[in-house]
């Protein structure tokens, strides 16, 4: 018997039905606060390779001719500029497409926030990620972490915040992504150490004299990795390396003494972890980010990726050292202020971002910025439990301090 148009259109709209709930379970939604960026554009090149994943928000800082070409290209529903000037240039530009345009914290949050995104990607730099962090997980996302500021400074919170709500924080940095795969399988009460692979940067088995005379050209030119030049600056200081150690001891949940820093300067040991019977795990792998973005993205599964792989025979031989602290003091006040606790790595955190920006300006020197951390954090009295409306209290006094000398 032949069909009607009745039953055509019935199983046109089972097909249909069909689709969109393979869609509801397949394609996963995200948002990106950053997109610009290091991190936000290799995330973006991932799901180019991966149709089951869509972005529906976008948000970054200035660069509007580049954002303007992703939002043409990934067609998000919801994007943010950083100034209302830049949104309006924007709204003009894209006139063409139905896209709402939201400047600020306020798109920040927005975006953080959407209704349909089940994952968002915090690849923005600084401490301006904290509101939207929080704003994500209250509304169940799960979050895909390199904005590692927000970790440092609102750990405290983050962490019980996300507990609390079920929501899962992937970690992106790749230390951190290789800790986490390192204990995939294993029980976490065994863990006796996390060991944290550091390149130790540009200006490795430098001399202090040595340091006074480098460059701003110097400092920007990472040996391995290729990155944001906030993250660069902090790479050659080994003030990531602290942050690192900060954010690992709120992701894991491991005391500060069971953290320590080796430096690898070939950077394919991407991080250890160390269990009870002595046996440790690591994560290897070429340096590229797009593998813990993506393992983040998709975890527990692991995509096929293109790129280049480690050839041992090529590479011939991987070395260790113990980290310089008496030059790279940034290291040293790092686990300084992790040990103090409470508002003390916001003030650690605040004034790096503030001497890197002067140093990225040319306004200070490669030694000024611990040298400006160390002034800041004797300056200030500690708040043992900081909310956030205190973390960015602390943040503006930093700041200031520092104003008033620079
Ligand atoms: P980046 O400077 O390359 O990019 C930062 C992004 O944030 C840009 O899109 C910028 O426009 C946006 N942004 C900055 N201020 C903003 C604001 N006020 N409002 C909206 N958007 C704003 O930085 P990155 O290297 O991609 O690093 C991002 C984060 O990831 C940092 O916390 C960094 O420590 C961390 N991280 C980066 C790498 C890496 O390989 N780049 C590795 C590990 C961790
Ligand atoms: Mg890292």
């Amino acid at each position: 018997m032949g069909k009607t148009d009745t039953d055509r259109g019935q199983s046109k709209e089972k097909a249909w039905l069909f689709f969109y709930k393979m869609e509801v379970d397949f394609v996963k939604k995200i948002a990106i606060l950053g997109s610009t960026g290091s991190i936000g554009t290799q995330t973006l090149e991932i799901v180019r390779d991966n149709p089951d994943l869509q972005v529906v928000g976008l948000a970054a800082g200035s660069n509007i001719d580049l954002f303007e070409k992703q939002v043409r290209e990934f067609k998000p529903r919801l994007v943010s500029l950083k100034s209302e000037a830049a949104c309006k240039e924007l709204r003009t530009r894209l006139a063409d497409m139905t896209v709402e345009i939201v400047p600020g914290m306020d798109g920040l949050i927005q975006i953080a926030e959407m209704e349909e995104s089940q994952v968002l990607v915090t690849a923005i730099v600084g401490m301006i990620g904290i509101r939207p962090t929080i704003a994500a997980i209250n509304k169940h996302k799960d979050i895909a972490l390199a904005n590692k500021e927000t970790l440092v400074t609102a750990g405290h919170i983050i962490m019980p915040l996300a507990a609390s709500m079920g929501v899962s924080i992937l970690p992106v940095d790749s230390e951190h992504s290789a800790i986490f795969q390192s204990m995939q399988g294993e029980n976490k009460d065994r863990i006796s150490k996390l060991l944290i692979t550091a390149s130790g940067g540009p200006f490795r088995g430098r001399t202090r004299e040595e340091l006074e005379k480098v460059q701003l050209e110097d400092a920007l030119k990472h040996p391995n990795w290729s990155m944001g030049h906030k993250i660069t600056i902090d790479s050659a200081t080994l003030v990531n390396k602290g942050l690192e150690v900060m954010e690992a001891k709120w992701l894991f949940q491991v005391d500060l003494d069971r953290i320590q820093v080796v430096v690898h300067p070939q950077s394919i040991i991407h991080s250890m972890v160390e269990y009870a019977d002595g046996g440790i795990m690591a994560q290897l792998g070429m340096p590229d980010m797009k593998l813990p973005i993506q393992y983040a993205l998709f975890y527990p599964d692991r995509r096929p990726m293109a790129g280049k792989r480690v050839d041992f025979y090529e590479l011939g031989s991987i070395t260790f050292e113990k980290p310089d602290m008496e030059t790279f003091i940034g290291l040293k006040l790092a686990m300084k202020a992790a040990a103090g606790g409470g508002s003390m790595p916001t003030v650690f955190n605040a004034a790096n971002e503030k001497a890197v920006s002067l140093f990225l300006n040319r306004k200070i020197s490669f030694l000024q910025i611990p040298e400006i951390i160390e002034m800041c954090m004797e300056a200030h009295q500690k708040i043992a439990n900081p909310d956030v409306d205190a973390i960015l209290a602390v943040e503006q006094e930093t700041y200031e301090r520092i104003n008033m000398k620079f």
